[in-house]
């Protein structure tokens, strides 16, 4: 059963380009989502066993540091994802469940996840996800300080569910942020992501990204990210600095992500966002064999199953 008729579909289409909408195509849109969530979770594995590690520290370490191998500060298992993956398919799950947009189910799936004792959960994070468990609090306030990353690394499910549609994107995207993170600048970032994933999904070259990322320097001066000052902290404005340097300069999935993670620091999350920002736009042929052979079977298995749903019950997904 489809909750979303076709009617806010023909108002989105006049808000797209016409070529670009007759150059849509069904299948290579399900490859970019698929590669983008399985691109979010390896970028989660290889970068947690490098987790607040200094770039120096890594490079004395390992040289260049580029296997999924497990361990770090969480002591993981090879492939093991952490909270950022599992945050993202809380989200997933919830919508595939309802078949629409629900976010009592995504805050349901968050406290039944907290209650699971994860092998890492943010600070901030915590503290919205048990104030929904206390209170039933489905907006935590606004708060100069909730800047950190855990909203954006979880964008990709919603960035999916919309597709196409930038006020749904909005919509979403505000709502399961505010769940935890209720801060401007964590939203600017939010938003951000969320469109570049739609226009990497849908075909975008990277001048196309590149201008995206323009749009929200100019609002928001801290993101500039040329010259690149190597910070990569779970602050969102260092997050996204350290994940666009690298998408921009790379040549490749790979390039993309070993150039992110090396930097250290919230190396999962400036990973797992750079995974699938650059999966969304490589797609699964990208996606080296050596690292996806690595990832945890059942993670990958529900990625597969929840992103063909989140795709076909988008506004996209519904015409075709
Ligand atoms: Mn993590
Ligand atoms: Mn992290």
């Amino acid at each position: 059963m489809r909750l979303i008729s076709v009617t806010p579909f023909l108002r989105v289409i006049h808000r797209l380009d016409v070529n670009m909408f007759n150059h849509y195509n069904l299948d290579e849109i399900r490859d970019r989502a698929r590669a983008a969530f399985i691109g979010m979770a390896i970028g989660d594995a290889l970068g947690a066993t490098v987790e607040f590690m200094t770039a120096s520290e890594i490079a004395s370490k390992y040289g260049t540091f580029k296997e999924i191998i497990g361990g770090g500060w969480l002591r993981l298992k090879p492939g093991q994802v952490t909270d950022d993956t599992q945050m993202a398919l809380c989200i997933a799950r919830a919508i595939v469940k309802s078949q629409a947009w629900s976010l009592g189910a995504v805050a349901d799936n968050f406290a039944a996840w907290l209650k699971s004792r994860p092998v890492d959960c943010g600070d901030t994070c915590r503290k919205g996800i048990r104030a929904y468990m206390l209170h039933g609090t489905m907006e935590t306030p606004p708060n100069e300080w909730d800047a950190g990353n855990g909203a954006a690394m979880r964008m990709l499910p919603v960035a999916l569910f919309s597709l196409p549609d930038g006020e749904l994107l909005r919509k979403y995207t505000l709502e399961q942020a505010h769940l935890t993170h209720n801060n401007p600048v964590s939203d600017a970032a939010c938003i951000c992501l969320g469109e570049l994933l739609h226009l990497a999904i849908c075909g975008a070259e990277k001048s196309r990204l590149r201008r995206q990322v323009d749009g929200l320097t100019s609002r928001f001066p801290s993101f500039a990210f040329d010259p690149y000052r190597g910070l990569a902290s779970g602050y969102v404005v260092d997050t996204l600095q350290t994940v666009f340097h690298w998408f921009f300069r790379g040549k490749s999935f790979d390039e993309c992500l070993v150039g992110t993670v090396n930097q250290g620091g919230d190396a999962d999350t400036t990973g797992a966002i750079c995974g699938m920002l650059a999966g969304a736009y490589y797609g699964m042929e990208g996606i080296p064999q050596r690292w996806l052979k690595k990832m945890d079977r059942a993670v990958i298995a529900e990625i597969e199953s929840v992103t063909l749903k989140l795709v076909a019950a988008s506004p996209l997904g519904t015409v075709f």
